[in-house]
């Protein structure tokens, strides 16, 4: 729309290796970076609760071999690993690379289970604490909140679902910067026809969810500007970023597999 331009293309949910991610953060970075089109990105690997059922039966899976968290005694390496990586983006493609973490809490009892992404702060977050704290520690860093898939619902039996803070709401809106209302395939209608500031990511875990939900955002390609894009959520759209060559039967099998997994 002329006159209405530039709008950045970003997205604030990608895992890499660092957590259960399947490329490393530099491949993730050239896979935006080489499409020619993302402006920004935020590496936003987990942080799991300390009995996390999944990552232990995961480790079991993988002898070891694979993490599925980043612990405290890592967050250091994987902040300079993301901040040395953002310099090479900026440089070769013009793209912000911003730190961050999904803090995941997946109970046993669903009902209290939220996933809480944390973009831009400096120190490790535990997952073994109330939402509500959670929240407020993301403030005092700084950071900007994120509510993920806020309203899924589980639908198998070894999903889990993350509506804690969807469900709790009207006492946590305050201590929320923004809702995922949309997540990879989903669209969670709920959240915007309440208009709650919202979002779009691609929760992005191995290459074929670059082609997922995404945010497009009217502000400068710097933090500031955009942690404030993203809280005053008035120069904001969601985009669906296809992948043009594939077919609808590609696309459909996508779909398929895309949604349910790696939550
Ligand atoms: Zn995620
Ligand atoms: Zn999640």
């Amino acid at each position: 729309m002329p006159g209405y331009e530039p709008f950045l293309l970003c997205d604030f949910h990608v895992h890499t290796t660092w957590s259960d991610g399947r490329l490393s953060v530099r491949d993730v970075v050239d896979l935006y970076g080489q499409t020619g089109r993302f402006d920004v990105i935020a590496i936003t690997d987990h942080i799991l609760m300390k009995r996390d059922l999944m990552a232990r039966a995961g480790r079991m899976l993988t002898l070891g071999r694979k993490q599925f968290s980043v612990t405290p005694e890592r967050f250091d390496a994987y902040l300079r690993d993301v901040a040395r990586e953002s310099k090479r983006a900026e440089k070769l493609y013009n793209l912000l690379v911003i730190p961050g973490a999904e803090i995941t809490q997946n109970h046993i009892q669903s009902r209290k289970n939220s996933h809480i992404i944390a973009l831009n702060i400096k120190e490790h977050i535990s997952a073994d604490q109330p939402a509500e704290e959670i929240l407020r520690e993301i403030r005092r860093q700084r950071g900007v909140s994120i509510a993920c898939h806020p309203h899924h619902r589980t639908t198998r039996r070894i999903e889990i679902s993350t509506c804690y803070l969807w469900d709790h709401r009207k006492k946590l809106a305050d201590l929320v910067d923004v809702w995922e209302a949309a997540n990879r395939d989903d669209l969670f209608s709920v959240t915007s026809l309440k208009h709650f500031p919202y979002i779009a990511n691609s929760d992005f875990h191995k290459p074929k969810h670059l082609y997922s939900w995404k945010t497009l955002l009217r502000c400068d390609k710097n933090w500031e500007s955009v942690a404030e894009a993203i809280r005053s959520n008035v120069d904001i759209a969601l985009t669906l970023y296809r992948n043009g060559s594939c077919t609808a039967a590609e696309r459909e099998g996508e779909g398929a597999t895309g949604a349910a997994g790696d939550r």
